[in-house]
């Protein structure tokens, strides 16, 4: 998977735990896409609680909101 050695750039077993040519410890993978998800899910919230605040004073707005003189002011 292209996985190569830091210290000699020798190629790399996918589980390898060390480099076989200069024995340099390889550092495990550190898969960045599964930190997405909690990520995702708590971004998630935080729009839902974002919405579900938002949506309180929405629903005073709405009574004072001036209904459309348009359509009743017609000839
Ligand atoms: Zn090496």
């Amino acid at each position: 998977m292209g996985l190569e050695c830091k210290a000699c750039g020798a190629p790399l077993p996918s589980q390898a735990t060390s480099c076989p040519a200069c024995g340099a410890e390889v550092p495990p993978l550190a898969p960045k896409k599964t930190k997405l998800l909690p990520l995702a899910a708590f971004m998630l919230i935080v729009i839902l609680v974002i919405q579900a605040y938002m949506n309180k004073p929405d629903s005073e707005s709405e009574a004072v909101e001036p209904a459309p003189a348009a359509e009743t002011a017609a000839p």
